[in-house]
């Protein structure tokens, strides 16, 4: 027994990506039937085979869409709301990133979750009670073969490497749809895992 039934956290379930809509998340249970990946073979994929030479660059002409000045974080487990400044003295405030991306990443692990992967989130360093002093990041925790591991993500990006990985591709996309190979990622996607390179 793994911790499936929690890793299916909360659900995206608007179309409202500023983490102000954290109080109708719902908790979905991902199907028993969903077998975990082999992610020692998919491992081997990613490092043998030869990522695509073309790559899509993405779009280069979108418009940045400004954030909101503040965001408010809700927090799924005690409902208690912290709010965010994005802006400081005109300069983006990088810890109020995960409180504005929260539906992105949380839809990512559900996905995650959704291929069988045993990954739990926490994402209590983004509330005011439940933070606790050590946790500076948004954090997973992986249980594969009964062994957790547990990293703190640098960025919603992270995910999108993770969710490449398990899919079984060869790059991943980032939010502007360009495409990186994911060989040089498989450091960091060990860790994230538990496994050996
Ligand atoms: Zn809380």
């Amino acid at each position: 027994m793994g911790f499936s039934s929690l890793a299916s956290g909360a659900v995206d379930t608007g179309t409202d990506t500023s983490g102000t809509s954290s109080r109708k998340v719902q908790t979905q249970a991902v199907p028993a039937t969903v077998k975990a990946p082999d992610l020692e073979n998919l491992l081997k994929r990613v490092a043998t085979d030869q990522a695509p030479k073309e790559l899509s660059l993405g779009a280069m002409c979108y418009k940045v869409a400004m954030p909101p000045d503040r965001v408010e974080y809700v927090c799924p487990s005690c409902g208690t709301k912290t709010l965010y400044a994005t802006t400081e003295a005109g300069a983006f405030v990088g810890e109020a990133a995960p409180a504005l991306e929260i539906q992105t990443y949380r839809t990512y692990v559900h996905r995650l979750a959704q291929f069988g992967l045993d990954i739990r989130f926490d994402e209590s360093c983004l509330c005011s009670a439940c933070k606790k002093e050590s946790a500076k990041a948004p954090a997973i925790e992986v249980l594969y073969k009964g062994k957790k591991t547990r990293n703190d993500l640098h960025d919603v990006n992270d995910l999108r490497k993770l969710l490449a990985f398990v899919e079984g591709k060869l790059v991943w996309e980032d939010s502007h749809a360009g495409e990186h190979p994911l060989k040089p990622e498989i450091p960091r996607i060990c860790e994230w895992l538990g496994i050996k390179p």
